[in-house]
């Protein structure tokens, strides 16, 4: 008899950290009848062989907290369970070469302050004190952080694993998961395989744990889950004399790591240019193997350290270890429930920090499964980011070359990526393209940032100051509030919702009252239970039965995904249509003009007011024309269909050039957004901030009737706010903000920017960010004083809870 239950609560897929963690955190909310299952042994995929680093700072506050739980878990895990998890509380030292990592670990150490992490900014002089055989010579700055660590990854995952069988999981190895059994749009079980035997465990929760095996796993099930395997290297040395205890010792600058561990030295590597591997998929029986030597392709790394760690070049080394680990597109995993596939839920593509990354991981998935609702904002790891154009292998193979390497590599605001780029273009590509566009990417989608003067190098040149595109953007920003601009936004998110039940369904989901007039357009969020804001989006009546909701790029699928997941019995239909329409957005105070030499309409205030949506005639085709404006100016967005964008454009164009028409990119449009202080979904605004905190409650109506929500709303109305999104513009016009810098309010530091950028208008750097408030009226928080901490620098600032710039919305209604 196989043992294997027939039925369970949920099923996890992998044995790995990953599913040791989630299945562990499962049982400690008190889920019975939860089973793991391993196709071989515990481990035997990535975790056995990672390097064991546990590094606490994050790029971002919840990725901060996250592995700050996993290494506080770690520290309890052995009492707890009785195997000994290796955890040694070294500290890390992570040392800069240039003045740009400078910047950089001096910005990571501000956030780690905003978030209790204990941290300290040391000389060259302090770094030698705490590791003696570092060579300091060129070592520009260096921070510590005593509470980092280091521990045995693969004891890790056994202890969760103890520690899960302890609270009645069961685990069972040898069994292969072959496939996930589905119905009705939701998972029902798993079909598995162990030698010739094989059965069903019926089950409403799977969790896809299955490492780099994952995305074709996944793929079976139509489920995307964009990772491709890497080979990843280090090298551990032979027994070191005199070597001592050391820290944690990172010189991104040379791409290395180096762990001191049992009198040996390990030695990692994040080379620029990486090496995929299992192209052709991961092989069946693949079981702690290891990969070729490639010591060609270590040597540049190993040439350095050398130089670094002079003791290394004595040392003689014992292994070269090469061993594969998944990657994602974007260097970040995936957790949560796939969109196309009620409880299939995964864990996965850990890009090498899946041991300090699981513990948290595997907590806040269980919250989630059990909740319906993550325990905090965790969209930059969402799996509901992941584009279905990922799934292309070749595109996979091409970008993890790269973003292995980018784990050390500068992260310089607005970087972007290399490879793989160019998939997804607006109609009007080529256009903007001859007009001197330099392009960013976002889900895929190929975006004019800024536009380049002829002759001008059409490249990014990163700094953590004013990047080589500042004047350009200057330029754009002060033609959207004195002239005229043209942004391309083909790539926002499209849905059409239609059906009997359209408005009924969309009144229940929104905040706000979109049960209005067609042609009537309705800035509203979608909340959750929490009153934390879902979905940013505007919604556009276009007739009795019809709706069309704009969403971000970036957000779309997330969108579509909450949609269908509510739509329950409500006789409507949801439907994805972005790449139907292009669109141009004309704004500025000449955008009046602009129409009207382009189309007979009527585009006078008593005839197309704001807020509202119509046909026009534009050159010799037809579109649809918004009036809302996301850079706070008169101006129209306008839907093309793609088939007649060209013409509508070069109609703009050849129209625009006696009008001064100014072509400008995303990167203009959100200086222009941030002076209006609007917000921005995924940074301002998330799942965890409440809609009335953020400071939407205008377009919030509890008196329209139920929506979910609404329930939090009146509730917070009663009690208060217990803090509020605040603007602040820097004092010094120099300083630059980008966001994650430290909020201090009367010295202390109490949140953090949330968005950054260069106010070009009101002359200085501008940032919104939340200040915690309970009980305090506005007056009480505004009469604080605050400054902003950039890199440990303190730099003044005005506050304010309107926006800086037209506090009155004059412009919109011009
Ligand atoms: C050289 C190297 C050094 C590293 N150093 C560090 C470090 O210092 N710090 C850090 O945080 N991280 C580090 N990592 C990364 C870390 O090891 C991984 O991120 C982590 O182990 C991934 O865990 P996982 O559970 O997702 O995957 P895995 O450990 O691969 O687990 C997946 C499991 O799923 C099983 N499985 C797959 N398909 C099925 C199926 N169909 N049915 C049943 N079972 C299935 C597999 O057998 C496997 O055991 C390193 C990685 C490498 C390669």
């Amino acid at each position: 008899m196989s043992g294997i239950p027939g039925a369970a609560r949920a099923v996890v897929i992998g044995g790995g950290v990953s599913g040791c963690s989630v299945a562990y955190h499962l049982a400690k909310l008190g889920w019975k009848d939860v089973v793991l299952l391993e196709r071989k042994q515990l481990t035997c995929g990535t975790t056995w062989h990672a390097a064991g680093l546990i590094g606490q700072l994050r790029a971002s506050q919840n990725m901060t907290r996250l592995a700050k739980y996993s290494a506080d878990l770690y520290g309890r895990l052995e009492a707890e369970t009785g195997i000994a998890t290796g955890l040694r509380r070294c500290g890390s030292i992570t040392v800069a070469l240039t003045e740009a990592r400078r910047e950089e670990i001096l910005r990571q150490a501000s956030l780690a302050r905003a978030f209790d992490i204990e941290v300290h900014e040391i000389g060259p002089g302090e770094a030698v004190a705490l590791y003696p055989h570092l060579d300091v010579a060129d070592v520009v700055a260096a921070v510590h952080l005593p509470g980092d660590g280091q521990c045995d990854p693969a004891n890790i995952a056994m202890a969760l694993a103890r520690g899960a069988r302890a609270h009645g999981v069961q685990i069972h190895e040898g069994v292969a998961v072959t496939g996930v059994l589905q119905a009705g749009g939701r998972v029902t079980g798993v079909a598995w395989r162990r030698g010739e035997e094989s059965g069903r465990i019926a089950a409403d929760v799977v969790v896809n744990c299955g490492g780099m095996w994952a995305r074709d796993l996944a793929a079976a099930s139509g489920v995307t889950l964009p990772l491709h395997a890497c080979e990843h290297f280090y090298v551990v040395t032979e027994p070191i004399a005199g070597l001592g205890r050391l820290p944690v010792l990172r010189v991104p600058d040379e791409c290395a790591y180096y762990k001191e561990d049992a009198g040996k030295l390990l030695l990692g590597a994040f080379e620029p240019m990486a090496k995929p591997w299992g192209m052709g998929g991961i092989p069946e029986d693949f079981a702690f193997d290891q990969l070729a030597e490639d010591l060609d392709h270590f040597a540049p790394i190993l040439e350095k350290a050398v130089a670094r760690v002079p003791l290394l070049g004595e040392a003689g080394i014992q292994t070269f270890f090469n061993g594969p680990e998944s990657f994602t597109p974007d260097d970040r995993y995936y957790l949560g429930e796939a969109p196309e596939l009620g409880g299939y839920w995964v864990a996965a593509g850990y890009n090498s920090i899946g041991i300090v990354s699981s513990g948290g991981a595997g907590y806040a998935l269980a919250e989630w499964i059990a909740e319906g609702e993550p325990p905090f904002d965790l969209w930059e790891v969402d799996i509901r980011r992941a584009q279905p154009f990922q799934r292309n292998r070749r595109y996979l193979r091409e970008r993890v070359t790269e973003t292995l390497g980018l784990l050390y590599a500068d992260h310089y605001p607005y970087r972007q990526m290399a490879t793989a780029r160019g998939v997804r273009r607006s109609p009007v590509h080529g256009a903007l393209e001859r007009l001197g566009a330099v392009f960013g990417e976002v889900a895929g989608w190929e975006r004019a940032n800024w536009f380049a003067a002829p002759g001008e190098a059409r490249e990014y040149r990163y700094d953590w100051g004013r990047q080589n595109w500042f004047q350009n953007q200057r330029a754009e920003h002060l033609a959207l509030r004195t002239g005229v601009g043209l942004i391309d936004m083909s790539s926002f998110g499209k849905i059409r919702v239609e059906g009997r039940d359209a408005c009924a369904f969309l009144q229940r989901l929104c905040g706000n009252d979109v049960d209005v007039e067609a042609g009537q357009i309705v800035y509203s969020q979608m909340l959750n239970a929490r009153g934390g804001i879902e979905s940013d989006l505007t919604v556009t009546r276009l007739g009795e039965t019809l709706f069309l909701l704009v969403v971000p790029a970036a957000t779309l699928r997330r969108d579509l995904a909450w949609l269908r997941r509510h739509l329950g019995e409500d006789f409507a239909v949801v439907t994805e249509v972005s790449a139907a329409e292009a669109v141009f957005c004309v704004m500025g105070p000449e955008a009046r003009g602009l129409m009207g030499a382009v189309s007979p309409d009527d585009f006078s205030n008593a005839a197309f007011p704001f807020g509202t949506a119509r046909e026009i005639e534009i050159g010799l085709g037809l579109a649809r024309a918004h009036r809302v404006s996301y850079v706070g100016e008169l101006g129209w967005e306008i839907y093309v269909p793609a088939d007649q964008a060209a013409h509508v454009f070069e109609t703009l164009e050849a129209a625009g050039a006696e009008r001064g028409l100014v072509f400008c990119g995303l990167h203009a449009m959100d200086s222009c957004r941030i002076e209006k202080a609007f917000r921005h979904f995924g940074h301002d605004i998330t799942d965890e901030d409440h809609v009335l905190e953020a400071g939407l409650g205008f377009a919030v109506r509890p008196d329209k009737g139920q929506f979910i929500g609404r329930e939090a709303v009146l509730a917070r109305r009663e009690a208060g706010l217990e803090r509020r999104l605040v603007q602040f513009r820097l004092r010094d016009p120099e300083a630059m903000l980008f966001h994650n810098e430290a909020i201090v309010r009367d010295g202390r530091i109490v949140g953090i920017v949330t968005s950054g950028n260069y106010g070009h208008h009101l002359g200085a750097a501008i940032g919104l960010g939340y200040v915690p408030c309970p009980g305090e009226t506005a007056a009480e928080v505004l009469a604080s004083t605050y400054e902003i901490e950039i890199a440990g620098r303190r730099v003044p600032a005005e506050a304010s809870l309107r926006p800086l710039y037209d506090p009155a919305a004059a412009r919109l209604s011009m």
